[in-house]
């Protein structure tokens, strides 16, 4: 077995644990450009101690390139813990975040997301440039 058989796919609009990526599917060598990554865009994600989304990680392959590149790593760290116990928090942080990039050559966004009880999940997006 290797890691990537683990990891599922899902359309985001049909299965809430799909990442979301928004970005434009066409850029200019150099300019920069905002990625928003999201998770339970169409159908939220239980957001509680004990069943969350993690962090997402956003990933670029260069067309023809053999490697890929990582771009960001966000974690969502406050689920209702609390001293009073769990979901009694005051803080529950929501699976979104946006970065800035910019790339110098066309390829594929990958996103992938871990929910602490069903694992790992991706999705991914075209970027060409102009
Ligand atoms: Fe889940």
């Amino acid at each position: 077995m290797k890691f990537g058989d683990t990891i599922q796919s899902a359309d985001w609009k049909a299965e809430k644990h799909a990442p979301v990526i928004e970005a434009p599917e066409t850029v200019a060598a150099g300019q920069v450009f905002h990625v928003t990554l999201s998770v339970g865009k169409e159908i939220p994600h239980p957001n509680t101690t004990e069943h969350h989304i993690r962090w997402i990680d956003l990933y670029f392959k260069p067309e023809g390139d053999k490697f890929i590149y990582q771009v960001g790593h966000f974690e969502f760290v406050a689920h209702g813990e609390s001293a009073k116990g769990a979901n009694q928090g005051p803080a529950f942080t929501q699976p979104f975040a946006t970065c800035a990039l910019q790339v110098q050559a066309s390829g594929t966004l990958i996103a992938v997301s871990l929910c602490n009880i069903h694992g790992l999940w991706e999705s991914s997006q075209p970027l060409a440039l102009a």
